[in-house]
């Protein structure tokens, strides 16, 4: 688990794209990305110390997926490694498991701002997948599990509060999310182009590979 501690907008700006690394903040008008005069690198260098090697653009997309879903090296590697043995296109395998993340599925789900948020909600075990405690935010969604908030009164709460700020944003077609019960389902695996991902797979592909 590689969570980003200390000044998160930096890290965008960093890496020149919005990573939601700060739950509410990243939806609002407030985010540094939506600025023009904080969008750029941090630092009073900031501008000259992008990389614009064809070396530095593919390690940038790495760095991002692997902030993105607060993921290190190692975890990022398996992953990959894992996806490149699967039959299909191994960006689009990769950016699957990523997406079958339970952080990442009770993110979009909405039932958490931020991927950070659902990590640290899962560890303390707020939710249930299909009806069994879940406490492992790495665990893989399968198509038609049910996620939903423990039944003790704790949980429901700080589900529901996280829901009710976010429900205004859209789920993926790939999930389906009910209110009365809170609960969301896995309709199906996401495919490519279901995946809302502002990454550039292939880049990773290309890097990871060599
Ligand atoms: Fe990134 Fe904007 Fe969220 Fe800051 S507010 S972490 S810049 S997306």
């Amino acid at each position: 688990m590689a969570r980003v501690l200390g000044a998160k907008c930096r890290v965008c700006r960093r890496m020149g794209l919005k990573l939601f690394l700060k739950g509410a903040r990243c939806e609002t008008a407030k985010c540094a990305m939506e600025k023009d005069k904080k969008r750029r690198p941090p630092g009073a260098h900031g501008e000259k110390r992008i990389r614009s090697t064809d070396f530095g653009i593919h390690l940038r997309e790495v760095q991002r997926a692997k902030k993105m879903y607060g993921l290190l090296q190692r975890q990022f590697r398996r992953y990959y490694d894992e996806a490149e043995r699967q039959p299909g296109n191994t960006g689009d395998v990769l950016v699957q498991m990523l997406e079958r993340r339970l952080d990442n599925v009770v993110y979009r789900m909405r039932f958490a701002i931020s991927r950070d948020h659902a990590r640290q909600m899962i560890l303390h075990g707020h939710f249930r997948v299909s009806g069994k405690k879940v406490s492992v935010p790495s665990y893989f969604v399968s198509a038609g599990d049910i996620v939903e908030p423990a039944k003790r009164e704790k949980s429901q709460k700080i589900v529901k509060e996280a829901y009710a700020f976010k429900k205004m944003i859209d789920v993926p077609s790939w999930l389906k999310v009910e209110e009365e019960p809170l609960r969301g389902t896995v309709v199906q695996l996401p495919v490519a182009g279901e995946v809302a991902v502002p990454l550039e797979s292939q880049l990773i592909v290309e890097f990871m590979s060599r």
